[in-house]
């Protein structure tokens, strides 16, 4: 091994909670998921501890909406979408070491307990206070018409919208801001009164801000931090009116506490604290764990603006060590898309088609979200998925024919090369999974006789394994070695191979346009 090899650290990933009311399609997995699975492995291979827990946004305010269209409770679309999403992220191959509902028996008390304990400290603190909000609230029904239930025009670029931000320019509306407010549902007019909601309100928002720019979270998105936090003077909402939310007394009667990103990541860290039996939750500054964030440029504010904010208006807590984030996935040329039924549902693809999911996560890995959205195209999946097919069939059938031993040589190279792709998978704003997978690209174009068979598949395990762990493994196996592949069992003699050590791989077969046609939603005005 070499001496660039680094100490055991231990890493908590949290990728940004997805809400529960819809299956994943090609753009989520692109994302944090993918990415937070790749990150994983990448560690896992060095040989650092690592967590990775996400979970389910269920007290997002879409969630009524489902339920309501679809004529059930807003706690069984959480349920049913829950487990949907929890087996995609699966399928695709994501290893999760919690997948949280904040409705499980198991989690709903210390749940809420984190959020009510967070509140109070802050409140004592004096950095969180109850300011007095304008909330519409129908004549008719006596609701409030907040959230995913208002509708309006964007005060800043004046396209219809509703909700609490604009999805055409990206602006963060109070209810009051909004033009032309009416009720998503028919409930008569509205009526403004005030309704004391928790903000924060931290004692420097020029410290949050300096700590955002300090940080190694992507500039575009610092930027859009800061400029949040300058305009709202750090006031990030931590209760609402409304029903639907996390139950406190402290939110008053007809209030919840908000579920905001950063507080998902701190129940997770409490979680970390109790399955690894350490002193205090993983966020505190003095756990020890390095913590990572993943989450996509719609929570530019959630991720970067709120977990800063936070985390010094507590006094002991640490923002995310490390963020890593990305733009959004284009589908043919437009952005993928549950609500305009535009996109490949992960399910579909991965069930009613050849392509594997190592495949899928080799094409992902390719397109390059870091600094702006990138295109799917059908033809170069396609493409994509027979090239690497091939290279893979080929690299199976010469490890079973292999029965070689690296040398001192081969190690070195091995090692410099994975060294190499670890260079664009640090967790922070240099992670490229572009720049990485161009690692393997290079090691699968090399002549496997160059260095020996054994010593270019062994490479070869070694650089699939954060992005095709399936075939990794079978080649790693195939070698005669135990467990995952690992940097450190390079130094160890490889195992005696038998012939039942292989996995006989299946028969290869040629992906076309036509197979995967049926599972390629296209927005129905294009077609
Ligand atoms: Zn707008």
């Amino acid at each position: 091994m070499t001496s660039e090899t680094q100490a055991p650290q231990r890493y908590l990933i949290v990728p940004m909670h997805p809400t529960p009311n819809g299956r994943l399609h090609i753009g989520h997995a692109a994302g944090a998921y993918l990415r937070a699975d790749v990150l994983a492995r990448h560690l896992r291979r060095e040989g650092h501890q690592v967590s990775v827990m996400s979970g389910s946004d269920a007290y997002e305010n879409w969630i009524l909406l489902d339920a309501l269209d679809a004529d059930r409770t807003p706690a069984e679309t959480c349920w049913r979408f829950h487990a949907l999403i929890g087996d995609d992220l699966r399928s695709l191959g994501v290893e999760l070491d919690e997948w949280i509902s904040p409705l499980d028996d198991d989690h709903a008390e210390p749940y809420q307990r984190v959020h009510e304990e967070l509140l109070k400290r802050l409140a004592d603190a004096g950095t969180a206070r109850k300011v007095p909000d304008p909330t519409p609230r129908s004549r008719d029904t006596g609701r409030h018409v907040i959230g995913v239930w208002l509708k309006g025009t964007c005060p800043q670029c004046h396209t219809p919208g509703g909700g609490n931000a604009c999805e055409a320019c990206g602006y963060h509306y109070q209810p009051a801001e909004i033009l032309e407010p009416h009720s998503r549902l028919d409930e008569g007019p509205l009526e403004w009164e005030d309704f004391d909601s928790w903000y924060l309100s931290p004692p420097s928002v020029e410290d949050v801000i300096d700590a955002v720019h300090a940080s190694d979270v992507a500039a575009d998105f610092a930027d859009i931090a800061a400029t949040y936090l300058r305009q709202t003077k750090g006031a990030v909402r931590l209760s609402q009116p409304g029903d639907w939310g996390i139950p406190s007394e402290l939110a008053g009667p007809e209030g919840v506490l908000s579920n905001p990103y950063f507080g998902f990541s701190l129940y997770c860290g409490e979680v970390y604290r109790r399955r690894h039996g350490t002193e205090v939750n993983a966020f505190h500054r003095d756990s020890g764990v390095i913590t990572v964030g993943l989450f996509g440029i719609d929570n530019a504010i959630g991720g970067v603006a709120a977990s800063h904010a936070i985390a010094a208006s507590h006094g002991e807590l640490k923002a995310f060590d490390h963020m890593v984030t990305n733009y959004f996935l284009d589908f043919e040329g437009e952005k993928c898309s549950t609500s305009r039924k535009h996109g490949i549902w992960l399910h579909e693809l991965l069930s009613r088609t050849s392509a594997t999911a190592d495949e899928l996560r080799y094409h992902l890995s390719h397109v390059d979200l870091t600094s702006g959205s990138d295109n799917f195209a059908i033809a170069a999946f396609v493409d994509s998925v027979n090239r690497v097919r091939t290279q893979f069939a080929a690299a199976e059938a010469l490890a079973s024919d292999t029965d070689g031993v690296l040398t001192a040589q081969d190690t070195e190279r091995i090692v410099r090369a994975v060294h190499q792709q670890g260079e664009s998978l640090r967790p922070g704003a240099a992670v490229s999974l572009p720049a990485a997978v161009r690692v393997l690209d290079d090691w699968l174009a090399a002549s496997p006789a160059d260095g020996g068979g054994t010593a270019w598949l062994t490479g070869l395990a070694l650089l699939a394994e954060p992005f095709m762990p399936v075939v990794a493994q079978r080649l790693w196996t195939a070698l005669g070695r135990a467990g995952r592949p690992r940097l450190a069992d390079l130094g160890r003699e490889n195992g005696r191979r038998t012939a039942t050590a292989t996995a006989p791989a299946e028969p290869e077969k040629t992906f076309t346009a036509n197979e995967i046609a049926p599972v390629c939603h296209l927005r129905s005005d294009r077609v």
